[in-house]
């Protein structure tokens, strides 16, 4: 079982965003809606992913608020 979970990992994409109104409390930078897409690898295989929508910040990447 532990070496199961060295093996799985999951990869987070950013399809498409555009700006949006607000900035990010991390960095203060302007933060964008964006269409993300999570896929969980298994020996770098992904075998399972989803899609969702988040306010990201596109300066530092931080997840603001996410559509879940
Ligand atoms: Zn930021």
């Amino acid at each position: 079982m532990v070496c199961f979970c060295f093996l799985v990992d999951q990869k987070r994409m950013v399809r498409r965003c555009k700006p949006v109104a607000g900035s990010c409390s991390r960095c203060g930078r302007g933060a964008s809606v964006a269409e993300m897409r999570t896929s969980t690898r298994f020996c770098y295989i992904p075998f399972y992913w989803k899609s969702w929508k988040a306010i990201i910040c596109s300066f530092c990447g931080a997840v603001l608020k996410s559509y879940r």
